[in-house]
């Protein structure tokens, strides 16, 4: 199997200052050397980042579908590329509910990812009431079925991410019951797109209030590949604490 992937997502949070964060989780990661660690700072901050640290890979939140052209405050694949971006987090909650993101738009978006010679986290996840409804496991099933794009080399090139909406930011992270029975349905679908030698090769990070505390159990469940982590990515200590208990 591949190594544990863990990866911050530091939101609309970090200045210049937050490089030196960034160079001591980049210190860590040297020293281990069994976790594959990456972290996606805001747009402003991926040069920066790309050009201090060697070992961690650095990555970005979102990106346009087009390549260029009048989108006024848009960023696109090749320019995140150009600022030194390894892969794009694309179908992100925050970019589906707040900015109206429809799963063809998201699919879009990482196939411009892809042709940019990045790699693609994508993103899926059901909201509380779907949960309480009984329908997770077949709303994240048909998100991510539109979400995706046709590949021949998923093991390769594509992460997915599965990040329960009510999970988030709330300090209540997916107990390993309910994560082990959705990363199984995941699994099952990537399996029927990509085929059993491409689907079983993709890692499904778990994602929603993961933290030091909890990292260890939530990273031995069955078919978590790693961690997507926000709030706990913003400071080395907390979010190298993660890495170790992968
Ligand atoms: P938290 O770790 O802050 O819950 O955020 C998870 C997340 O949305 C990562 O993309």
């Amino acid at each position: 199997a591949s190594r544990p992937f863990i990866v911050g997502n530091w939101k609309m949070n970090g200045t210049r200052a937050m490089l030196s964060e960034a160079r001591a989780i980049d210190r860590a990661a040297q020293r281990h050397m069994k976790v594959e660690v990456a972290i996606a700072p805001p747009y402003t901050l991926i040069h920066a980042v790309h050009r201090e640290v060697e070992q961690i890979g650095v990555g970005a939140q979102d990106c346009h579908p087009g390549d260029e052209g009048a989108f006024t405050g848009d960023i696109s694949a090749p320019m995140l590329a150009d600022a030194g971006a390894k892969f794009v987090i694309v179908g992100h909650s925050e970019r589906r509910q707040g900015h109206a993101e429809s799963n063809d738009l998201v699919r879009e978006k990482a196939q411009s990812a892809l042709d940019a010679g990045m790699q693609v986290i994508m993103c899926c996840g059901e909201d509380a009431k779907t949960r309480e409804a009984g329908e997770a496991a077949s709303f994240v099933t048909k998100q991510l079925k539109s979400s995706l794009p046709e590949l021949d080399n998923a093991g390769d090139i594509l992460t997915v991410a599965y990040e329960p909406i009510w999970a988030i930011g709330t300090g209540n992270s997916a107990t390993p019951d309910d994560i082990a029975e959705m990363h199984a349905e995941i699994r099952k679908l990537l399996v029927k797109l990509y085929g059993e030698e491409q689907g079983t090769g993709v890692r499904i990070l778990y994602g929603g209030s993961v933290n030091p505390e909890n990292a260890r159990e939530i990273l031995s469940t069955q078919e978590v590949g790693g961690a997507l982590v926000g709030g706990a990515s913003l400071t080395a200590d907390s979010f190298f604490g993660i890495a170790l208990a992968a």
